[in-house]
Order: structure tokens, then C-alpha cells, then sequence
């Protein structure tokens, strides 16, 4: 048994995060940004609230969205318990993988247990990724100490902006709740929250945040703690800030949290609930391809990033015709004030999955990609399957896909604060 605990968590200490990476996301958002800017038809809710590009308050806007969208990551609110360990929120591998990001799927490709659709669920997987260690028996959800699944406040990070439970739209009752995430659970058992729920929640709050008399900064350093080894915890000591600014919703910084699930449900293993089939190398890839190199990602573990805009240049996967072709093309992407944001979500996971990864049911030892076009690739690795250069156009689209995304919910949520149409 304990040979099974060693072997499983190799696996899961050995690998990378867990979701679009930092970097990706902090690219994302500064193409959507430099859309908004110059490319799209920009509506005058979203000049408002953007105001001017060059100007100290334009920048400050600009820092404090990339920041809220990248920091989501790594928002502990998320524990796990096993006997071998303390209470933790994550695993510290070569990067760290803080376990909020299991709500960030939205996993379309089957008819929802608790939800209309389902987040990531252990039973939905094959574990073969690096989220198979929640098979082990010892292993649970520690609801008490989550604030997404307990009306807690755990972090510094919430309480200006908490957002409650993640329960909306849980078709379930209560004792179900209490069932899967607290007391005697198995994390194996256990049907997380989806992206659209958070999603939505944040909105709701958004909306109803009155509007901010003057600006203010908080900083602090939170300490985030991680198994590390079989028997070993290792903390994160990581910086976080947020900011209010004057003239905007106090609570203008959960448009972070909104754009890094409208993101997330850019990547298809996000779509399928799935830990396994190239979801990290797929994300790592999309790092490496807007940078144009394999880029060091470290420093976004420790909060530190936004104080150096020029530290990378990594915008070569944003293409603004594309965009607009998405945007303007696409029905999910059309002006509905009737379609709620979770709703809209669904949509956009809908198109999402349609690029499928899994197992060649022919073949066992090989990894295998449907394109939505129906063109199928395999391999033996996900190293040679990402060398197809039909897979990274693929990931180019998804990328721009993102960016439309991003800009045509932030126009929608401009809208709908300042009553503009
Ligand atoms: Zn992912
Ligand atoms: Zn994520």
C-alpha cells in the first residue's frame, strides 16, 4: 500500500499547475486588453470603465485586471486532509498546484450529477493524470476550512470580496453537500463546483458593488500550505494584492475571476473534466508558443509578475483578425443581455469541446486528438502529439477564441453596470 501511496504521489509532485498557466492567462488578458483598446468597435460602457490606455489611472486599471485574472490560481480556498498529512491546499511540485483549480472545469460532454454540467470529478477520469492521487482511500475534502464550499473566510484575499459558497445552481440537496465535502468523505467521491458557478457569483457581486469614493491598495503575504513529498509539507509564502479605484466598483477586481474561468473553458480538457491526455503539456505548450521559447514561470508562485510589464513578451498567439472573426462570427459571442453569464459559459465550453483528447480506443498505448474538424492525430507521448502543427493552429484558435471571449464578457458586464446599451 504504501508503495501505491510513493508511486501516486511522484506523479502528482512531478508535475506542473493545473489550468491555462499564469503566464498564459496574463497574456490573454493583455491581448483582450489591447483589443478592447484598439480592434474592437469599443462600446462606451467599456471606454468608461477602461478609460485611457497611457494615463497613470488607465495603467493602474490595466495592472490590477491582469493581476485579479492570474491571481485565481492561486486563491487557497480549496483544502484537502489525508492521514499523511496536515490539512493542505495544494501540492508543491516543480510548480505549485493550489486545488481551487477544481473548479475550473466544466465538464459539457456529460449530463451533470449535481449541476446541468458538472465541474471536475474524480469519477469522471480515468486517473492516468496528475489528479489520480484523490483515488487514495485517506485522501478527503476538508470542507470546514474552504471557503468555495463553506461559508468560511479563510483568506485575506476573500474577505473584501467574498463571493459565498459555490452552491449556486446545485441541483442537489443539502445533505449532499455535507456528504461530499464534509465529515467522512473520499475526494474520489466528491463532484467539485463548475466554472460557471464561480463565474456567475462574482458577477452578481460585481453588480451590485456600489461604486468606489476614493482608491486604496491592500497588500499582504498569505501562506499557502502544500504537500510537498509522501510524508512532507512544504509552505508558500506568496505576496497578493488587490485595489479599489476610485470612480470604478469596489468590487471592479472579480472581473479577474471571471475572465479566468471564461479562459479556462478555452482549453478542452476543462470542457471534459479531464487531469489526464496532455492537459499540462497542452497549457505548457500554449506558454511556450506565445513567448516563442520555453519561459520560466517560477516567479508567479511567489505573487511577483505585474511589477515588470516588459519581463516577457510573449503576445505571438494573439491574432486580432482572428479574433474579430471569432467574435463576430460566432452566435456564443453575439449581443444577448437575456443570456446569463453562466449560461453563456456553457456555450462557449459547448464549442470548446468539440476538440477531444483521450486513449486511441484502438490502441491503449497511444494518446490521441479529435480536432473539431474531425481530423485525428496519434501517438505514443503527448510530446510527439503536440508537434503536429494542425494541433498548435488548433491551440492558436483556442487562444484567440479566449481573447474574444474575454472581450465580448467584459463589454456585456460594462454594459450592464453602467445601464449603457
Ligand atoms: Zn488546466
Ligand atoms: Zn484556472
Amino acid at each position: 500500500m504504501k508503495r501505491h501511496i510513493f508511486i501516486y504521489l511522484m506523479f502528482l509532485f512531478s508535475t506542473a499547475a493545473y489550468a491555462f498557466n499564469g503566464l498564459t492567462h496574463q497574456e490573454l488578458i493583455k491581448s483582450a486588453l489591447d483589443h478592447l483598446d484598439s480592434f474592437v468597435e469599443t462600446s462606451q460602457a467599456t471606454r468608461q470603465w477602461l478609460g485611457t490606455e497611457n494615463t497613470k489611472r488607465g495603467r493602474r486599471i490595466r495592472n490590477l485586471l491582469i493581476r485579479a485574472t492570474v491571481d485565481e490560481d492561486y486563491r487557497a480556498n480549496i483544502f484537502l486532509d489525508a492521514n499523511f498529512h496536515s490539512p493542505f491546499a495544494g501540492a508543491m511540485g516543480k510548480a505549485a498546484n493550489i486545488f481551487t483549480t477544481f473548479s475550473h472545469h466544466l465538464n459539457v460532454s456529460i449530463p451533470g450529477t449535481y449541476w446541468e454540467f458538472d465541474g471536475y470529478a474524480y469519477k469522471n477520469t480515468d486517473g492516468t493524470g496528475n489528479d489520480k492521487y484523490l483515488g487514495l482511500p485517506s485522501v478527503s475534502v476538508k470542507g470546514a476550512l474552504s471557503n468555495a464550499l463553506s461559508s468560511r473566510i479563510h483568506s485575506g484575499f476573500i474577505d473584501d470580496n467574498d463571493i459565498g459558497t459555490y452552491q449556486l445552481e446545485f441541483k442537489g440537496t443539502q445533505q449532499d453537500w455535507q456528504n461530499m465535502f464534509f465529515g467522512n468523505n473520499r475526494a474520489s467521491d466528491a463532484v467539485f463546483p463548475p466554472a460557471n458557478v464561480p463565474a456567475q457569483l462574482a458577477k452578481d457581486r460585481l453588480m451590485s458593488s456600489p461604486i468606489a469614493k476614493k482608491g486604496r491598495k491592500k497588500v499582504w503575504a498569505e501562506t499557502i500550505n502544500l504537500a510537498s513529498g509522501v510524508f512532507s509539507s512544504q509552505e508558500l509564502s506568496r505576496r497578493f494584492w488587490r485595489a479599489e479605484i476610485e470612480g470604478l466598483p469596489q468590487a471592479f477586481d472579480l472581473l479577474g475571476t471571471i475572465f479566468h474561468m471564461t479562459q479556462d473553458l478555452s482549453v478542452p480538457h476543462h470542457t471534459h473534466g479531464i487531469g489526464s491526455y496532455c492537459h499540462e503539456e497542452l497549457e505548457t505548450l500554449g506558454d511556450t508558443l506565445a513567448c516563442g521559447k520555453r519561459v520560466d514561470t517560477s516567479l508567479f508562485d511567489l505573487g511577483i509578475y505585474d511589477e515588470n510589464p516588459n519581463y516577457y513578451k510573449c503576445q505571438r498567439l494573439y491574432d486580432p483578425a482572428l479574433v474579430e472573426t471569432l467574435r463576430t462570427h460566432l452566435p456564443v459571442f453575439s449581443t444577448r443581455p437575456d443570456l446569463s453569464l453562466s449560461n453563456r459559459l456553457k456555450e462557449i465550453a459547448k464549442l470548446t469541446s468539440q476538440w477531444r483528447f483521450g486513449k486511441d480506443p484502438r490502441d491503449e498505448d497511444l494518446v490521441r486528438s479529435v480536432l473539431p474538424n474531425g481530423l485525428v492525430f496519434f501517438e505514443k507521448s503527448c510530446n510527439e502529439l503536440l508537434k503536429h502543427k494542425e494541433l498548435r493552429s488548433a491551440l492558436k484558435v483556442q487562444y484567440n477564441f479566449a481573447v474574444a471571449a474575454t472581450v465580448v464578457v467584459f463589454d456585456q458586464i460594462a454594459k450592464e453596470y453602467l445601464k449603457i446599451p
